[in-house]
């Protein structure tokens, strides 16, 4: 793809920086006029660009799937690819839970916190079980999968026609044509669509922290810090990873750099997916089959910011009402959280509505989360951040395995 990506990302940043800027001084000169200018500017705003960007998400996984697999010498490398992913995507995961748990039991950022609320909680909802999930990812209607975005399913439909388009060979000619196409005509959207992105990231992050302020942060600030050191330890222990397979950790963070900042400002992974794919071939140089498999493929499952959340969050509640932290309670937070992490949707604020499922199986109060909704949108880029980090390190381990 043209254009000129270096541009686009210090123009992300910008937008960003000066969203949390206009956000600040709107939150301490005009706190009358703060709830219409965010009803009526800010908010549209940055809603319409999420709704945007997402826009081009089903059709970019959809025929860039296809064109890979169509590409490939043998379509067994989607069985081996996901062999590979499946195991690192565990390891990692487990890894950041880890580092959320081991962070939050070391600063207690829940103990001797003197608020009883900050904020509301999210309407509770109940878990979907593990095998109902299993199930829910076996599309019925390749069309529903389409429109209903659902990334693990349009993934399978993909695969599905892949594969039979192989085996009908030049009968499928036409269709592939049709795919390609599509795909060109995404791609130019994309870009059309990315000229927006610095005015939807400063709208964002301006409506944020204008209609949050920091007020909110005092109560709670060993909560944010230790839960942003926690994803910053796995965006380092990311770097390390990258430098042992030798896939060039300075390269990786530059080339994606757009996906992570527009990661940051949404608040979505699923919105940063199109751009991540664009930066993967662009910018990266990461093998096409390889990209258009594993990054949708990471963004329907891989959470690593999630899993540190979850963890994070399990231990903070227990601090804040004094609950013992058993060794039962700890094998029971590591389980649900991890399982929980894998089905999280990359959507902003998606963690905090899973967290009922982690405190329930840990038998932890969920007024607990009431006490952290306030400051979720607060953390919420910084984790989307390094979802997609752990997704695209991952996607670049095995493409630096298959060199
Ligand atoms: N917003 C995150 C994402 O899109 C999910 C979360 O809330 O942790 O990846």
């Amino acid at each position: 793809m043209e254009g000129k990506p270096l541009k686009l990302s210090t123009k992300i940043l910008a937008g960003l920086v000066l969203g949390i800027v206009a956000g600040a001084l709107l939150n301490a000169f005009m706190p009358g006029q703060v709830k219409s200018i965010d009803h009526y500017v800010l908010s549209p705003i940055g809603q319409a660009f999420i709704r945007i960007i997402q826009f081009i998400v089903v059709p970019v996984v959809f025929t860039s799937l296809i064109i890979g697999l169509t590409s490939l010498q043998g379509t067994g490398k989607i069985g081996s690819y996901t062999i590979k992913l499946l195991p690192l995507y565990i390891i990692t995961s487990a890894v950041a839970l880890a580092i959320g748990m081991v962070t939050a039991y070391l600063l207690k950022p829940g103990t001797g916190v003197s608020i009883k609320e900050v904020g509301q909680g999210p309407d509770a909802q109940k878990g979907q079980s593990l095998v109902d999930w299993l199930v829910s990812i076996v599309p019925t209607n390749p069309f529903e999968a389409l429109s209903t975005a659902n990334l693990l399913q349009v993934i399978i439909s993909a695969i599905l026609i892949g594969v039979a388009m192989n085996l009908v060979k030049e009968k499928a000619q036409p269709f592939l044509a049709l795919v390609k196409s599509v795909y060109s005509i995404v791609e130019r959207i994309l870009q059309i669509i990315l000229k927006a992105a610095p005015i939807g990231v400063f709208a964002l992050m301006a409506s944020v922290i204008a209609t949050q302020g920091f007020g909110v942060v005092n109560k709670l600030l060993m909560y944010i810090l230790g839960l942003i050191l926690a994803l910053a330890i796995m965006g380092v222990i990311y770097y390390l990873i990258l430098l042992m397979v030798g896939a060039k950790p300075n390269h990786f963070f530059k080339s994606f750099f757009p996906s992570f900042s527009l990661a940051f400002g949404t608040a979505s992974s699923n919105a940063a997916l199109p751009v991540a794919m664009d930066n993967a071939g662009d910018r990266y140089g990461m093998k096409r089959e390889i990209a258009s498999f594993a990054l949708p493929f990471g963004t329907a499952l891989k959470r690593d910011g999630a899993a540190i959340l979850q963890g994070f969050n399990a231990l903070f509640v227990a601090q804040f009402f004094d609950v013992p932290i058993t060794a039962s309670l700890i094998m029971a937070v590591f389980v649900s959280a991890l399982l929980v992490s894998f089905s999280t949707a990359g959507v902003p604020g998606a963690g905090i509505i899973m967290m009922t499922t982690v405190l329930s199986a840990a038998g932890l109060p969920l007024e607990g989360i009431a006490i952290v909704a306030g400051v979720d949108r607060l953390t919420d880029g910084f984790r989307t951040a390094l979802n997609v980090i752990g997704n695209v390190a991952n996607a670049a381990v095995i493409d630096r395995w298959n060199k």
